[in-house]
């Protein structure tokens, strides 16, 4: 049900890229309670404390979740934006790299993390986002995606966290 709010947008941003638009979804009301719903299925609430999230569309997803099950939030965000101490965490790109960064304090209510983005695809910026929690001392618990693009290795960045999707192609 969720996968018919999906579109497919082909050659964004770019050439080759068939791009996974949320959009649809988000703006019908049953589309966006059944993904959230999902997400919420998908790992057992007891064994995390906090969700954690990627921006941008990983806040989406995961401030809702976390709402929904009584939990705090935690952001990861781009370099520059968060403006207390933090940790920083770089990974490769296709061309160049990206950088990630959260604040390190942010284990002050629970070190169990459940990591939440809109989409796993080479994995680098989930993995990279396992990375930088570890650093700070939280464990992540298990990622929690509403789409995985399975035809990509992207679990294998993941190591032993388990993770689940609500839409797998
Ligand atoms: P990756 O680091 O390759 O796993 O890419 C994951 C991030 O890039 C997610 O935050 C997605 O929002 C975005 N992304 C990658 N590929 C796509 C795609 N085909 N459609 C939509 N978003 C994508």
């Amino acid at each position: 049900m969720v996968d018919s709010f999906i579109r497919d947008v082909p050659d964004f941003p770019k050439a080759g890229i068939l791009f996974k638009d949320i959009t649809p979804l988000l703006q019908d009301p049953r589309g966006l309670a059944k993904s959230i719903d999902g997400l919420a299925d998908l790992v057992d609430p007891d064994s995390y404390d906090l969700v954690c999230g990627i921006e941008s569309r990983g806040f989406i997803f995961g401030t809702a979740l976390a709402s929904k099950l009584g939990k705090g939030f935690v952001p990861i965000r781009k370099p520059g934006k968060l403006p207390w101490k933090t940790e920083s965490e770089s990974y490769e790109l296709e061309y160049g790299t990206d950088t990630i960064e959260i604040h390190v304090d942010a284990t002050a209510l629970g070190k169990r993390f459940l990591m939440v983005d809109d989409l796993l695809a080479t994995g680098g910026t989930m993995g990279a986002a396992l990375t930088l929690v570890r650093r700070i001392g939280a464990e992540p618990v298990a990622c929690a995606f509403v789409i995985e693009l399975g035809f990509l290795p992207g679990r294998e960045k993941l190591g032993d966290v388990p993770a689940h999707s609500l839409i797998k192609y």
